[in-house]
């Protein structure tokens, strides 16, 4: 159990007009939690204290070697005030297995949980109850020694920072054009790419630019050896329902293991609904599709929830998935899913935990 000294803001901001569109990840809570870490010492010095900017030498290991992990999840509140997090036990967990990859030192889970738990109560009027918007909590850890050694620090920082966001899409669920990336790769196994750290997202900007440049939303990776089989979207897991069935890339370690993703695949199972986690090549997909098999695309994270893919293109063609519009199984587990964060149905898989 963490010993946290609560310091409150004296001048607190402004409120941003939560009925209208939130933008994504660019306002900031009144409070912020920080937890220092020294190797011989351990965790140490956990606090709450006014937002705002923190000092670091220039030589700070993190800024060189790109010693760092982070997490990402939300806070929900409904009509009745009632504040809740979605599977937070899940975030934790994941935030140590990045670690044990990155050399940093672990996190206790319960600490974890109780640090997110305490900033999120100390700013509870900062989520949004409006339709689709929530709480955006980002954990992160970095690495501090001032050394340009390359070793793992032996400091580090643990904060989390709040930030209200708006509904994903701001007209519903809008399907997504995907670019299928045949040149750049994300991650290899025996590499990070399971783990939740900044050095994965700097390796994926260059493709990005290429997609957007094009209009696409987002990047669909293939492994990394033989761009053959499909990996994962951006920041988001990939789901296909091929004739009837759900299908995932299985995990392999080059695959970040999405608390969504997790979060489909026991939805499916406890309903009955066929789903496979297992290897599937763009070839079989592109042969579904051109067998009007391919009934639905949809991508899985905690920014979007659910996120339906309706154009893809690879190399020269594009395909446009169904009809172009949201697919059933996409709506009815992006109700499912939003229904229960937000306490507006029965949480029924124990998901839910109220702050
Ligand atoms: C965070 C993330 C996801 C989605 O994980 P969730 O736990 O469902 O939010 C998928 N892919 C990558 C690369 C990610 O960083």
């Amino acid at each position: 159990m963490l010993n946290i000294r609560v310091e409150k803001t004296t001048n607190p901001k402004i409120k941003p007009d939560f009925t209208k569109p939130l933008p994504f990840g660019k306002i900031f809570t009144d409070h912020m939690f920080i937890m220092n870490y020294t190797e011989g010492k351990g965790w140490y010095d956990a606090r709450i204290v006014p937002y705002g900017k923190i000092e670091l030498d220039p030589s700070a290991m993190v800024f060189h070697y790109g010693q760092e992990m982070f997490e990402g999840l939300k806070a929900y509140r409904n009509e009745d005030g009632e504040c809740f997090l979605f599977r937070p036990d899940m975030n934790a967990k994941r935030t140590n297995a990045t670690n044990e990859r990155l050399c940093i030192p672990e996190l206790p889970v319960e600490d974890f949980v109780q640090a997110v738990k305490a900033v999120v109560d100390i700013d509870r009027d900062w989520i949004p109850t409006q339709e689709g918007t929530s709480l955006y909590i980002r954990p992160f850890i970095i690495a501090t020694d001032e050394f340009l050694g390359v070793a793992p620090s032996k400091n580090y920082l643990f904060m989390v920072i709040l930030s209200p966001s708006g509904a994903y899409y701001a007209n519903g669920l809008q399907p997504v054009g995907i670019w299928i990336e045949d040149e750049y790769v994300r991650a290899v196994k025996g590499g990070m790419g399971f783990a939740k750290t900044g050095g994965n997202y700097a390796c994926s900007l260059a493709a990005q630019e290429k997609a957007h440049a094009d209009g696409y939303s987002q990047v669909l990776w293939l492994d990394g050896v033989e761009r053959k089989y499909i990996e994962e979207v951006g920041a988001m897991n990939i789901f296909f329902k091929i004739d009837g069935k759900i299908v995932t890339p299985m995990l392999n370690g080059s695959i970040l293991p999405g608390i969504t993703r997790d979060s489909v695949l026991h939805y499916c199972r406890e309903k009955g609904i066929p789903c496979e986690e297992r290897r599937i090549s763009v070839d079989e997909l592109i042969e579904a599709q051109n067998s009007g098999k391919l009934e639905e695309v949809f991508g899985s994270g905690t920014a979007a929830v659910i996120s339906p893919v309706g154009k893809l293109r690879y190399k020269d063609d594009v395909y446009t998935i169904g009809d172009g519009s949201i697919g059933e199984f996409s709506q009815k587990l992006y109700d499912f899913i939003t229904g229960v964060q937000t306490g507006k149905i029965e949480d029924e898989f124990n998901w839910r935990v109220k702050i």
